[in-house]
């Protein structure tokens, strides 16, 4: 007979961690289903920029406490376009909060998340992938290889938060930007303090966060461009970023590791299994300028559980609550998608027009407080702020 919980979660990333903490006070039995081996260090040099709306999750969730002190605040942001004229910066004083954002980077993420739920009774299985899921109006089915071992779950709900990495189960639009995002550790002449910049560059954005080593790089470019800065020697990359970013923070001294992550927009429709749902980068896969996806996916896990936790221990994959939950995240989910869609088709085409245009828009958004004031609470709070 197969193995039953009330709810199962596909896939342990920081979204579907999260909503597994979201669950733990529901009084329903959760598994989470986690495909990287138990105690593997999670290879991963990218950063988070946890919006402020995040940290207040994090807050509710448990997890700040262990997380704080591995994060560094954002006090501004500059953005900006390259060799083309306006420029603006929002500041945590003027939008009145401590930070505007804190960086972590994704592995220490993972690492508080994973040992706030050891204290949790959310039955974690790491090492065993999710090979497929169905589900009728009864209940819902995950197969799992657990270790060379074919093995079924029952459940009332699943939820697929695998990162969009295979689970087949929905209708997937795509749209491929022909852009790769090269991270890696930097350092510069000037130290940070804690500013970050966004500066759009005709091949793409790029991006430097804060970090307790320098910055950390998010360097658009194409996928060709890519493969290539990542094998030049650390002098010659940090010679041609200093060309691509300019001087603002001095030149750079030194590049760690870089990895590269092709960049494709994903947006999955409804699951076509009932007592199914997608959250996180399995429900929407975002192009990383402004540094949404993630903010947006633990949005999707935390409306999820309280939707959950509110209905008590009534059914969890019934229609009407997986429909509530559709209809509530799909403002925050449709405006995130578009607000960077539009930021890479407009800021990211070299077009002599449009140059102008944006140079004068990036200079009103500086001087006008209240469209300002807007930018800030989208990049804080997402679509609701
Ligand atoms: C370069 C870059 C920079 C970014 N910067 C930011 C930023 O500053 N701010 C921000 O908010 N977002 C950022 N993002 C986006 C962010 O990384 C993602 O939105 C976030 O990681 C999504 O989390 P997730 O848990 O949904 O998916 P993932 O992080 O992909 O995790 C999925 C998990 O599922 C597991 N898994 C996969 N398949 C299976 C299976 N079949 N069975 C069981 N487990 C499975 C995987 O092992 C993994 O642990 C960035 C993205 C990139 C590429």
């Amino acid at each position: 007979m197969a193995e039953h919980s009330d709810i199962v979660i596909a896939g342990g990333g920081p979204v579907g961690a999260a909503l597994a903490l979201g669950l733990r006070d529901s009084g329903l039995s959760v598994t989470l289903i986690e495909a990287r081996v138990p105690g593997a260090a999670v290879d991963d040099t990218r950063t988070i920029a946890l919006s402020h709306g995040s940290r207040l999750i994090l807050e509710r969730l448990g997890v700040w406490p262990g997380l704080a002190a591995e994060t560094i605040p954002i006090h501004r942001i500059s953005i900006s376009q390259q060799r083309r004229f306006g420029r603006t910066e929002l500041s945590a004083d003027e939008a009145n909060v401590p930070a505007l954002g804190y960086v972590i980077g994704y592995a220490a993420l993972q690492r508080a998340l994973a040992s706030a739920l050891e204290q949790t009774t959310v039955r974690v299985r790491a090492g065993c992938a999710v090979l497929a899921v169905s589900g009728d109006a009864e209940g819902a089915v995950a197969s799992i290889d657990a270790a060379g071992t074919r093995q079924e779950l029952a459940a009332r709900l699943i939820a697929i938060a695998d990162g969009g990495a295979q689970l087949d189960i929905a209708h997937v639009k795509t749209h491929d930007y022909r852009q790769s995002a090269l991270v890696c550790d930097v350092a510069s002449e000037q130290l940070h303090q804690n500013r970050a910049f966004e500066r759009f560059t005709p091949d793409g954005p790029l991006a430097l966060l804060p970090t307790a080593r320098g910055w950390s790089l998010v360097w658009t470019v194409q996928p060709e461009r890519a493969q290539q800065l990542g094998t030049l020697v650390d002098a010659e990359f940090c010679r041609r970023l200093h060309a691509a970013f300019g001087g603002a923070v001095g030149a750079f001294t030194k590049a760690g590791r870089r990895q590269i992550f092709p960049l494709v927009l994903k947006c999955a429709g409804p699951p076509v299994a009932p007592r199914t749902l997608l959250i996180g980068n399995a429900a929407q896969t975002l192009h990383p300028v402004a540094g949404q996806g993630f903010n947006l996916g633990l949005r999707d896990a935390w409306e999820l559980a309280r939707a959950v936790l509110a209905r008590g221990e009534s059914d969890p994959g019934g229609r009407e609550l997986l429909n509530e939950y559709f209809s509530q995240r799909r403002f925050d989910r449709i405006a995130t998608i578009l607000f960077t869609d539009t930021l890479i088709r407009l800021f990211c085409k070299d077009i002599p027009l449009l140059n102008g245009a944006r140079g004068l828009g990036l200079a009103v958004l500086g001087a006008v407080p209240p469209a300002k004031n807007f930018l800030a609470r989208r990049m804080m709070f997402g679509a609701r702020g």
